[in-house]
């Protein structure tokens, strides 16, 4: 349990020197025990102080990595409960399942080449699980061997066994992968090998209370990499597990939860699995072992886990230019939208669908949408102007005819008289794009 504000002003200093940017020592402390403040910024606390403050200056959720170089996947240091209250930081680690008792090296294979394209953005999976389903030390550790060669991503060696998981440690043990799992019967031995090889360590236990006691064994052992494991492999119960992790350990500070959590898939149904996958995600896995390896199952759990870890303050936005969509010329007709990423990607799609030759002026109208920037006066006839004149699209084409989002005919004739442009009212909606490019320029 985290210390309240006045337990932690009796170890300050009390002088009110003001040195950490606070106006007193017990703002101070009020801000350390609400996590808004780090213990370091004062620097006048004593050795021993900053001992018994520990778990007050202590993130919530411990940071832990796993993987090396590129490949480095950071999970928890999570703050927040809900998204809109700051942010998320660290995305879910996504990991695809394969078994020492499939075809390690197609299944491997396959997992390599998963990448998605959409709307500007690229997706990858960025971790791969072994697990032992064989009991057979020499095959795990082949299979550990062969997923390996096939990618340099962070790996999950799962096995409760401590002689087969030191198998497969010899193999990748300098990768740091994330060990799977430390339980009641084993964790000995497995803390042993996870300190050696200096890994990360799931520990797995039978249900929230003995998943803190077993904790709390591990720390009393000296090793804190850890990541949590309730056991649940129900939905409702894994979901109603791992909301109590990020609970107790962001409201409460309750230290033994005070570490990420993995969650695994288990519904057969590929689309269940889906939804299943989607729910961890949401709330609150930060490593997901997944059965699927589809691209039609991972293509909207990454798009899915790309919306939930951006920052809600922030619109997404493309980079406010001229763009050109297939080869145009110097006849080719010029639509003009927002940077807004989802308006810009919806009209670009669109006048691809057209299949003539475009450009598209994006505007800066610091992300917002057609109608919210028109009302913010960022979408006007001066902004629009100063964006053709930056763009450098009068020296590509010869035409001076710019084809304006029907939301906002409104600007036409204002925009008329600031550019000296033609301008023509298209479709109020992107999808209408297709036909009126059909119906005006084909
Ligand atoms: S720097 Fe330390 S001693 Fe000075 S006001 Fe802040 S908490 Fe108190």
């Amino acid at each position: 349990m985290g210390l309240t504000g006045l337990e932690i002003y009796k170890h300050l200093p009390k002088t009110n020197c003001k040195d950490c940017g606070s106006p007193t020592c017990l703002a101070f402390a009020m801000a350390l025990a609400s996590g808004k403040a780090s213990l370091d910024a004062c620097p006048h606390v004593t050795e021993e102080a900053k001992g018994a403050l520990d778990s007050a200056s202590a993130p919530p959720i411990k940071l832990v990595k796993v993987g090396t170089g590129d490949h480095v996947v950071e999970l928890g240091e999570e703050t927040e409960i809900f998204r809109h209250d700051k942010r998320f930081f660290h995305p879910t680690g996504v990991a695809v399942l394969i078994s020492d008792s499939e075809d390690v090296a197609a299944k491997a294979e396959a997992f390599e080449a998963l990448e998605f394209h959409r709307v500007g953005m690229h997706y990858v999976t960025d971790m791969v699980a072994v697990k032992c389903d064989s009991g057979d030390a020499g095959k795990f550790k082949a299979a550990v061997e062969t997923v390996a060669g096939k990618t340099k991503k962070a790996m999950v060696l799962i096995t409760e066994d401590p002689a087969i998981m030191e198998a497969g440690l010899g193999v990748v043990a300098d990768r740091k992968p994330l060990i799977h799992a430390a339980t009641a019967a084993n964790f000995e031995k497995m803390v042993a090998l996870a300190k050696a090889n200096s890994c990360p360590l799931v520990v797995k236990g039978e249900g929230l209370d003995a998943t803190a006691e077993l904790v709390e064994k591990i720390v009393a052992l000296d090793y804190k990499e850890l990541v949590l494991d309730s056991g649940a492999r129900e939905t409702s119960k894994v979901l109603a597990d791992l909301t109590q992790f990020r609970r107790l350990a962001v409201r409460k500070k309750f230290r033994p939860f005070g570490y990420p959590a993995i969650a695994f898939t288990a519904k057969e149904d590929p689309r269940e699995e889906v939804v299943q996958a989607g729910t961890y995600l949401s709330k609150y896995a930060d490593v997901l072992v997944l059965k699927a390896s589809g691209k039609q199952q991972l293509l909207p759990l990454l798009s899915w886990r790309q919306n939930l870890y951006t920052d809600p303050q922030k619109p997404i936005a493309v980079e406010a230019k001229l763009y050109d969509i297939g080869a145009p010329t110097e006849e080719s007709p010029v639509y003009v939208t927002t940077n807004f990423s989802l308006t810009y990607f919806i009209v670009e799609g669109e006048v691809e669908s057209s299949r003539i030759p475009s450009r598209i002026l994006s505007v800066d109208t610091g992300g917002i949408s057609v109608l919210t920037a028109y009302a913010d006066n960022k979408f006007s006839a001066e902004t629009i102007t100063a964006a053709i004149k930056k763009s450098g699209i009068e020296d590509k084409v010869k035409h001076r005819k710019l084809v304006l989002p029907g939301h906002v005919a409104v600007l036409k004739g204002a925009l008329e008289e600031e550019s000296g442009w033609e301008v023509v009212v298209g479709p109020r909606e992107a999808s209408g794009i297709t036909k009126f490019s059909k119906e005006n320029f084909a």
